[in-house]
């Protein structure tokens, strides 16, 4: 059993942010690795991948849904993962 995850958007745990991070940089995460940040669904951070991709999320755009520190926060994070550079 994982501890709670009753903070909102604008304050997202370490393992939320590192999964959404994930999430946006590959495009998808598996259901399975929500068990660390059940919080990115229950924000409605993940979505369920539509068409038949059981047990597969997808990012929602951060804008929407984050309060200004946690998107720089994740400004920071998606800056540090890379997944802004041009392909090689
Ligand atoms: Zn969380």
């Amino acid at each position: 059993m994982t501890e709670a995850h009753t903070h909102g958007a604008d304050d997202l745990c370490g393992a939320g942010l590192t999964l959404y991070v994930r999430a946006l940089r590959v495009g998808r995460v598996s259901t399975d690795d929500t068990d660390e940040a059940p919080c990115l669904v229950g924000l409605g951070l993940l979505d369920p991948e539509p068409g038949n991709a059981p047990g597969r999320l997808r990012p929602v755009a951060p804008a929407a849904t984050l309060g200004s520190e946690s998107r720089a926060q994740l400004g920071y994070l998606i800056g540090q993962s890379g997944i802004l550079d041009p392909p090689g």
